[in-house]
């Protein structure tokens, strides 16, 4: 069989959600959508759910997926319904349900609901891509408070710019966020990996950890509370094919890479169709039974090429971690120019094996 593959650790998993809730102080949903950020929805929920408060995921379809697992912890769906008809299933499910726009809350309003139900009113206190206004945010509350369908509400909003630092961005948008929730008497929502990381002051009765939970950076620098997470996911294959070119060789597509020395090449079964993002450039890190070293040429479908030169002890079936534990998926996405959530949510074609630790 083809060697490549993800093992997916759910101790570390759990580890890092105990991590985003030791440093919020707060309940914590996980965020497994876009099937746990390629990670596996349905295991890693099983996985999480003897000490979850809750999951997050983007859509029903997600959240059906789940209960249909026999997962039973309360679910958020971060967008709501997409059509007022999904109503019926959310309340068959007890699903929690994000409302980001007056068309839901009139399509609450107006619905047909027996069990009442757990709403997240959600406010644009900057991001500008949903939430109510800040104008609107305190009549919705009002409404939804009136609206029999409505059982419990929860406010919430999301940061646009929490992964820089140093940007002033959180703060304008928690003082937004607070402004628009004076006097309203409900639980509290912000905080998604890098507010939790980064500002471990800022309050919140819940936090939605995602990135961090699957042990990946959202930041591009070095920070000591990140390092404390641990990779979840090592994409692994082994090496299928070993060749020794003199110096001014191409190798692969393009000839985007001459040799410049006598070069023992490395050829690893893994390429863009499984998810290895083919703007990997040369030079991209990969570890070899341990051993550090790097991509060469482009990155084709199904193969790409590493140097083997100065691992002479490497050859035909050594082992070849893509990221993992050993070579960060944060710093491939760094080389590759895109971020580690991309990296995950790309995977395909090769197998998840869990591991339970
Ligand atoms: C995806 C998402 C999260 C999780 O974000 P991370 O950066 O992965 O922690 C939190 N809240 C909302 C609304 C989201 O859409």
């Amino acid at each position: 069989m083809r060697p490549a593959r993800a093992l997916i650790d759910l101790n570390a998993l759990r580890q890092n959600y105990r991590l985003a809730r030791e440093i919020s102080g707060a309940k914590a949903l996980a965020v497994v959508k876009a099937n746990a950020y390629g990670h596996g929805a349905v295991r890693c929920a099983q996985a999480l759910a003897d000490e979850v408060d809750g999951f997050a995921v983007a859509c029903i379809e997600e959240a059906l997926e789940l209960r249909e697992a026999g997962i039973r912890q309360p679910i958020l769906l971060l967008e709501g319904f997409f059509e007022a008809q999904e109503l019926a299933l959310i309340e068959q499910h007890q699903f929690w349900c994000a409302v980001h726009s007056m068309w839901q809350l009139e399509a609450l309003e107006q619905a047909n609901i027996g069990r009442p139900l757990t709403i997240w009113l959600k406010l644009d206190s900057g991001m500008h891509r949903v939430g109510l206004h800040p104008e609107e945010y305190k009549a919705a509350y009002q409404r939804l408070v009136n609206c029999a369908q409505v059982e419990k509400i929860v406010l919430m909003s999301h940061f646009a710019r929490a992964d820089e630092l140093d940007c002033e961005g959180v703060a304008e948008q928690v003082a937004v966020f607070t402004h628009a929730r004076e006097t309203l008497d409900a639980e509290v929502s912000m905080g998604n990996s890098p507010a939790i990381l980064g500002w471990p002051d800022l309050h919140s009765d819940w936090v939605r950890p995602g990135i961090m939970l699957y042990g990946a950076t959202p930041f591009e620098r070095v920070h000591n509370v990140a390092a404390q997470l641990q990779p979840v996911m090592t994409l692994e294959s082994k090496i299928i094919s070993v060749r020794e070119l003199p110096a001014g060789q191409p190798i692969g597509y393009g000839a985007r890479f001459i040799t410049e020395r006598p070069t023992r090449v490395g050829v690893v079964a893994m390429g863009y169709a499984d998810g290895y993002p083919r703007h990997a450039p040369t030079g991209t890190p990969v570890m070899v039974d341990g051993k550090l070293s790097r991509l060469i040429g482009r990155v084709s479908m199904d193969m790409l090429t590493i140097d083997l030169t100065d691992l002479p002890g490497a050859g035909l079936g050594s082992r070849v971690e893509l990221w993992g534990k050993q070579v960060l998926a944060s710093d491939v996405a760094a080389f590759a120019q895109t971020i580690p959530y991309q990296l995950f949510c790309n995977l395909r074609r090769v197998p998840l094996l869990y591991l339970e630790g």
